[in-house]
């Protein structure tokens, strides 16, 4: 079993890891909103452990974005506040359970079970944008049904820009996030331009429409029609 847990308090954290690592779970986690989102929309998870006070994108956010994308792995949520309003928001927004910080680690592992146990719905992580879809479980890029050969880090580049399809993606983004090299002495810009072009052959050369578009000195943005 995978857990994504999504928590910036370390010690929580680093608690929950070992001792879903000592379950039998493979736990992996995330201190920030924007990791966790993009974890959770880009690698599979059976189960996902979700702290709704975070930094930058809170927890909420985090839900209601997985929910609008279609993706129905389970998400038990930890709230830091009993308030019946609180519990709504979080169903609402798609929780499928809910325990309030602090929580005996016994009680969280029951409920996980339970989660577990409701059955693994039809998870689905495609992401389509008209004819390009993409799998990223199975690692497999198509655009009009045909298999694109991407290498390893033109296939992140490519998940991260249909994450974010319709927005515009700067550099400074594809460093932090694709290169997770927020800060180096020389700036990655010319690297990620020739990641950038090489996946615009990829994907782009054969087919009529043209989905990667460069907008100068701002960034890119994944779309379909003019730029
Ligand atoms: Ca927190």
């Amino acid at each position: 079993m995978r857990a994504l847990i999504v928590e910036d308090d370390g010690k929580v954290a680093g608690a929950l890891k070992v001792g879903l690592t000592a379950e039998g779970y493979e736990a992996v986690v995330s201190r920030t909103g924007e990791d966790g989102y993009f974890r959770a929309t880009t690698e599979p998870f059976d189960v996902i452990v979700l702290d709704l006070g975070l930094p930058g994108r809170d927890g909420l956010e985090i839900l209601s974005g997985l929910r609008s994308r279609g993706l129905t792995v389970p998400v038990l949520v930890l709230t830091a506040r009993d308030t019946v309003e609180d519990r709504v928001s979080g169903l609402d927004h798609g929780a499928d359970d809910y325990l309030v910080k602090p929580f005996a680690f016994a009680e969280l592992l029951a409920r996980l079970r339970s989660l577990l146990r409701r059955g693994r719905s039809e998870q689905s992580l495609r992401m389509v944008l008209t004819d390009l879809e993409l799998d990223p479980i199975a690692r497999v890029a198509q655009r009009a049904g045909i298999t694109i050969d991407l290498t390893a880090r033109e296939f992140d580049l490519l998940a991260y820009l249909l994450r974010y399809q319709g927005q515009v993606v700067s550099r400074e983004m594809l460093a932090r996030d694709v290169w997770k090299e927020p800060s180096r002495g020389t700036p990655l810009d010319n690297v990620i331009d020739v990641h950038v072009t090489r996946l615009r052959r990829k994907i782009d050369a054969d087919a009529p429409q043209k989905l990667i578009h460069t907008l100068r000195g701002v960034g890119f943005t994944l779309k379909a029609g003019a730029s």
